[in-house]
């Protein structure tokens, strides 16, 4: 009987010495010392010894027991401490990947900034509006094209007998009427704002951001538009870029321009880029008597101008991004995103 307990001592101590890690570690101590376990049932035979044999029998035991769990102990340390990762508190900490804001918000922060110093308001109107404000009231005729339904989304809604249907903006310029509408002169507002139009190619998405300028007071002139738009010409692009106004038609401006601004690439003298000199930045013009008729405005008191130009082209047009297809600024596609 001694000699069971003794090769089962130097069987467990092999086992122990072998393993490789705490789990197994744990199933060979349940095998030994478990309630069915090896040493549980062999220390139960000490019923079945012999009164004079039932001492050493005692002893043995014992010393089995403890060399075991020694050994136990010892092997738990061993796996534990190569277990352990080796840490040092004075190397560099991996940093948390950080987002950034969008190329459009950047815009957006930028051209906000520049209108704000020179004392506009930044508004924020209804991007789902009626008819009157998107067209009606900016003089748009009955029959204009832009208010087809081929150009702009109608949204599926009872139509006001007041307003007419419902759309999403094509334009910021809606805002201008509900600015008149709700604030007297003098009025100085910059909205920036998503527009909706149906439209998809490389260089036209659904949905883009528009920024709009309106000023409305007494003797307010084009003087006052060419120097706002210079200023914004100036502080945003470069002290070196010069504008110049093109006669143009647009339905809620009278006169109209076209915005254009000297061409980077070729200072004003002619490039492949810009072809003579300037590039096309967007329109502007006098606020037509109608639309601040319609606003409730006397066109003999005050009159106005107005601008609305896109941001995305704008900030391209900074930046010297050529984006070979603009649906790719809103795919959320990390590899793209991350060069902008
Ligand atoms: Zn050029």
């Amino acid at each position: 009987m001694k000699e069971d307990l003794i090769n089962l001592k130097n069987q467990a101590i092999a086992q122990i010495a072998e393993c490789k890690d705490l789990e197994e570690l744990e199933q060979i101590r349940i095998d030994l010392f478990g309630r069915s376990g090896k040493f549980t049932l062999a220390s139960k035979e000490i019923a079945n010894i012999p009164v004079e044999e039932k001492k050493q029998f005692g002893i043995t035991l014992n010393e089995v027991k403890n060399t075991l769990e020694e050994q136990f102990a010892e092997k738990r340390n061993e796996l534990n401490n190569n277990a352990r990762v080796w840490f040092d508190p004075t190397m560099p900490s991996k940093l948390p990947k950080l987002g950034k804001l969008h190329m459009v918000t950047h815009a957006i922060n930028e051209i906000a900034e520049v209108f704000e110093k020179i004392g506009f308001t930044r508004m924020k109107y209804p991007e789902v509006e009626f008819d009157y404000f998107a067209f009606g009231a900016l003089n748009f005729p009955e029959n204009h094209p832009a208010r087809d339904d081929w150009e702009t989304f109608f949204v599926d809604q009872p139509e006001s007998k007041k307003y007419g249907p419902m759309l999403l903006t094509p334009h910021t310029s809606s805002g201008q009427i509900r600015e008149m509408l709700s604030n007297k002169p003098p009025i100085r507002m910059i909205n920036i704002a998503k527009c909706y139009r149906r439209q998809i190619d490389v260089s036209h998405y659904p949905m883009f951001h528009q920024f709009e300028g309106l000023v409305v007071d007494k003797d307010i002139s084009i003087t006052h538009l060419r120097g706002t738009i210079d200023h914004f010409a100036k502080s945003f692009f470069g002290p070196e870029r010069v504008t110049r106004l093109r006669p143009y038609h647009f339905q809620f401006t009278e006169p109209s321009f076209e915005v254009d601004i000297s061409c980077n690439v070729c200072n004003g003298k002619g490039c492949k880029l810009c072809k003579e000199g300037w590039l096309e930045i967007g329109g502007a013009g006098m606020v037509h008597p109608n639309v601040l008729s319609n606003c409730g405005l006397d066109p003999k008191v005050y009159s106005g101008f107005a601008f609305g130009w896109g941001v995305e082209r704008t900030y391209m047009m900074k930046s010297g991004l050529s984006v070979p297809d603009i649906r790719l600024l809103y795919s959320s596609d990390l590899r793209v995103l991350k060069q902008l």
